[in-house]
């Protein structure tokens, strides 16, 4: 058993500091301490291709896993894991915050149909997944929800490519700069009209 005392005495036992890691989309290694969404949110990591947007209370970044262009996050920087937690404004301003980054990329012809996902896991920070809903999932399944996993293993498997993570850089930069810009006003499609 360890206690304060023989801890003190041993001069060789290690300071234990509990680093956690995850892949990035672009194959990089990036660690962290507690809570990935706590850590992200205090810029304690970043990705490549930077934020799309953020503000005191929310973040609004590509997915830092998974190659797949255009899979945001938004996330309350604070915190909590049930929706319940939110106050009704910040609730509000996570979907239009969500609601605005889709606008932005169906105007730009990224995709033109996106799913919202969001779980209350325990131990789990909240966020709300952006999902576009590209021809190549439903090559691969008829339910892109129910086959979350099919889908995100095709991504890990197909999609590790410079020129896959300069597109998600480049969307990125394209939601970036249609916040920057305020303009949201890109409701539907020619096609949807
Ligand atoms: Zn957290």
């Amino acid at each position: 058993m360890l206690n304060s005392e023989n801890m003190l005495n041993d001069k060789k036992e290690p300071k234990v500091v509990r680093m956690n890691n995850l892949i990035s989309y672009n194959n990089r290694i990036i660690s962290y301490d507690g809570c990935p969404g706590c850590a992200y949110a205090g810029h304690e990591f970043h990705l490549d291709c930077g934020l799309a947007y953020e503000n005191e209370r929310f973040t609004l970044s590509q997915d830092w896993e998974l190659p797949i262009p255009g899979f945001m996050i938004v996330a309350p920087k604070r915190h909590i894991e049930m929706l319940s937690e939110l106050t009704e404004e910040e609730r509000n301003e996570m979907f239009s915050l969500a609601d605005k980054a889709v606008k932005i990329m169906r105007g730009k012809h990224i995709c033109e149909r996106f799913d919202y996902i969001f779980e209350e896991k325990e131990n789990r920070h909240l966020h709300v997944w952006i999902l576009p809903r590209y021809a190549w999932m439903t090559e691969n399944t008829d339910d892109i929800i129910a086959d979350l996993g099919v889908i995100f293993e095709y991504a890990l498997c197909n999609l590790r490519s410079e020129d896959n993570y300069r597109e998600i850089e480049r969307i990125t930069e394209i939601v970036r700069d249609g916040f920057a810009a305020g303009d949201f006003s890109m409701r539907v499609s020619e096609s949807e009209k």
